[in-house]
């Protein structure tokens, strides 16, 4: 007899804070058999599980113990193909730095019917906790976000160009760059930015855990370390950093300009 047709949802959990999750991967979640979660996603979302859903943690965070990505796909295609409705978890966004991109790929290929539902990227959200806008008028006309980690999987990396991102003049977003942190800023700095340009680097944002650390390009490896600042956490470079604790204060606080 033929099974009914599967479907995966490739669902962003947002950056931790599980009032951050939208409505719609609220919704979705209670609609699954299946959940396939990273690491990175909030076990708090899965209050959203509806009860008897098989909730499976394919954690692959660099450098931790990890389940390879082409296990984690088999095993959504298999689900899905025994006609499961299956939820992929991930942190974020899934189509930022998530390889949501890749995972869609291999449905389509597989003709395996799919929906991506987006989520509270932490590049945008995590400097927001400390009241930093990415962008702001007559400081920075743009955000880049770029990953500081290189291929793992044998592939030649794709080392983001540092010295083009120092002149782009937009705020500069790290994904993934503490291993690499002493390395990025002095690439950056060798590119032409400006040693006292503000930098921060925020852990666990949006947690109860949550860690900062705010400093200057030159000086961000270095005060980072001190702090023992590891991962996840997410780098911000740009003026727009110097807004810290500013722009987030609470109404009542508010200072009239
Ligand atoms: N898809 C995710 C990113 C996955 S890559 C998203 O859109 O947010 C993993 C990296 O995301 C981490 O190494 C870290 O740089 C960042 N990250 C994710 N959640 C974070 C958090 N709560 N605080 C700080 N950084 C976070």
């Amino acid at each position: 007899m033929h099974k009914p047709a599967g479907k995966v949802y490739l669902i962003g959990a947002g950056p931790g804070d599980p009032e951050l999750l939208t409505l719609k991967a609220a919704r979705v979640l209670g609609e699954c058999d299946v959940l396939l979660i990273d690491d990175l996603a909030d076990t708090a979302v899965l209050r959203h599980a509806r009860a008897g859903a098989r909730i499976v943690r394919v954690g692959k965070r660099g450098g931790c113990r990890s389940t390879p990505q082409a296990f984690i796909e088999r095993l959504m295609l298999r689900y899905a193909r025994n006609g499961h409705v299956v939820g992929r978890v991930k942190g974020g966004d899934p189509f930022v730095f998530g390889r949501g991109g890749e995972e869609a790929l291999t449905l389509s290929r597989a003709g395996v019917a799919f929906e991506v539902v987006s989520g509270l990227s932490a590049g945008i959200a995590v400097p927001a906790s400390l009241g930093v806008p990415v962008t702001h008028r007559g400081m920075a006309s743009g955000v880049t976000f770029v990953t500081g980690h290189a291929r793992d999987d044998g592939h030649p990396g794709q080392e983001p160009d540092w010295r083009a991102l120092a002149q782009t003049g937009t705020t500069l977003v790290i994904y993934m760059g503490m291993r690499r942190l002493a390395a990025i800023t002095q690439a950056l700095a060798d590119g032409g930015l400006a040693p006292d340009t503000p930098a921060c680097a925020i852990q666990n944002g949006t947690r109860d855990t949550q860690r900062s650390v705010l400093s200057r390009l030159a000086d961000l490896a270095r005060d980072a370390a001190q702090a023992q600042l590891g991962s996840p956490a997410i780098v911000v470079i740009g003026e727009v950093v110097s807004l810290a604790g500013i722009v987030a204060l609470p109404v009542a606080d508010a200072r009239v300009a």
